[in-house]
């Protein structure tokens, strides 16, 4: 573990994993983590403590973490010099020590790096964004019943119209491929692309969507969740969009026969009545899904759906049960997993001490789960519901909130600690 610039921690050790990618968690392991620009430092300030106070409660001092800063973003310029956004230290940290934490992260403007986010995401192959979507009691939420919509979902992260493949209108590029279409060997689809058009490539890859598809199946047997619902555009999309569907209901069947059914097949064959223990394989057309999480939402369990789907349905449900400052979020791959607040970096908050720290502490819920420390994710999860009912809440909660106490960005994270049981 030779780096540039970083000095890991002289005590504690580095999470390992085993051949079928599961991890070996050491009681004292080593986590980095980069604090995020904007609100991030505020953020990260009340989520620490909130962390090391529940690792404490639950294993009286048998167990710690060592935590390891990292760099990304605004602070990595200072450390790494001009234009070092992601540095190559941050990704093998990653890399070595399998888990991290992150704050969120500024999209630099003007060129070098599209976003460090989707950078990290395709460098480390994290695959999988995983977004849980649950009410909190108390949190003031847009719908009638908020409670309702209890569902995770699983993002593919790392191609579809996200991959960055797009040339801008006017560039030797854009008009090499619009000549490619209109006059070369594809001139017999009969389509004319417009001479003044942006290009964007949406490549979606059977080897892409097999894995998601996987890991949101495995994710409701383990979690002894009912189904699992393929969200895709494919009424119109077919060889992209309608394939994702079509190759996760193939894996489903091939990989998860004895224990998954089809939707179609429970209506067919079990009177739709789905038999005990089975995870019912369904699938819905991205725009109706919009519709479903409200009108429905309790039909739906894991969402497994590519990635700009994703990115818009995760959004939409979170606002539906309160808003992206208690989203949680995490990018795992077979090598590596990163957990992350979900929002962005609030800038016109950032050193105020007023944000809500909630996304980030969730974040790190998701993280001891995924280490196997799930009673400090349970402590932490019940404690923060507690401080909510309490109404000891941050400024966007508070404004919405009648009764409620305004406490800062560290006071959230202390009235958490304090309800810690
Ligand atoms: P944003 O930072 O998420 O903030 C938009 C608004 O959302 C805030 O003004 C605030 O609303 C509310 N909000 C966000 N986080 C909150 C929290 N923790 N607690 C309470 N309210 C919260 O979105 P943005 O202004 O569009 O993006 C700013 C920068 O962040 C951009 O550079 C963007 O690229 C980046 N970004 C990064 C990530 C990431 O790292 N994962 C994700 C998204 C965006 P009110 O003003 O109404 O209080």
């Amino acid at each position: 573990m030779a780096y540039e610039k970083l000095t890991p921690p002289k005590t504690g050790q580095a999470i390992t994993l085993n051949a079928d990618h599961s991890l070996n968690v050491p009681d004292h392991p080593i986590l980095p983590f980069i604090e995020g620009d904007g609100c991030g430092a505020d953020i990260w300030r009340a989520a620490q403590p909130v962390f090391d106070a529940a690792v404490q409660k639950v294993f009286g001092g048998k167990k710690s973490i060592t935590w390891f800063e990292i760099y990304a973003g605004e602070k990595a310029l200072g450390v790494y010099g001009a234009n070092a956004w992601l540095p190559q230290d941050t990704l093998q940290a990653i890399r070595d020590y399998k888990v991290a934490i992150k704050g969120p992260l500024a999209t630099p403007v003007g060129g070098g790096i599209r976003s460090i986010n989707v950078a990290l995401r395709q460098e480390l192959d994290l695959y999988a964004c995983v977004r849980p979507v649950r009410w909190f009691d108390g949190v003031p939420s847009p719908v009638k019943a908020p409670q309702d919509l209890d569902v995770v979902i699983y993002r593919e992260n790392t191609e579809d119209i996200y991959l960055g493949v797009e040339w801008q209108e006017g560039s030797q590029e854009a008009k090499d491929v619009i000549e490619y279409l209109n006059n070369g060997p594809c001139k017999k689809l009969g389509k004319t692309l417009r001479k003044d058009s942006g290009i964007g490539i949406k490549p979606i890859s059977i080897m892409g969507s097999k894995r998601l598809a996987r890991a949101a199946i495995v994710y409701a047997l383990q979690n002894k969740l009912p189904s699992v619902t393929f969200v895709h555009k494919g009424n119109i999309m077919k060889f992209t969009e309608g394939a994702f569907s079509a190759w996760a209901y193939e894996m489903g069947k091939a990989e998860f026969g004895d224990r998954t059914i089809t939707e179609a097949e429970v209506v067919e064959k079990h009177n739709g009545q789905a038999p005990a223990g089975k995870v019912v394989l369904k699938d819905r057309i991205a725009d109706s899904m919009f519709q479903q999480v409200l009108l429905r939402p309790t039909e739906y369990s894991v969402i497994a759906t590519t990635n700009l789907n994703g990115d818009y349905l995760s959004d939409a449900c979170a606002a539906q049960v309160g808003g992206l400052g208690l989203a949680p979020g995490a990018n795992i791959g077979d090598q590596a997993a990163i957990f992350e607040a979900t929002h962005g970096t609030a800038p016109k908050y950032a050193g105020q001490n007023k944000i809500n720290p909630g996304s980030v502490i969730l974040s790190g819920c998701m993280m001891f789960r995924h280490m196997g420390w799930g009673e400090v994710a349970n402590r932490i999860e019940n404690a923060l519901a507690e401080a909510i009912s309490a109404k000891t809440v941050t400024y966007d909660l508070e404004r919405q909130m009648s009764g409620a106490t305004l406490v800062s960005c560290s006071g959230f994270g202390e009235a958490i600690i304090r309800h810690l049981a």
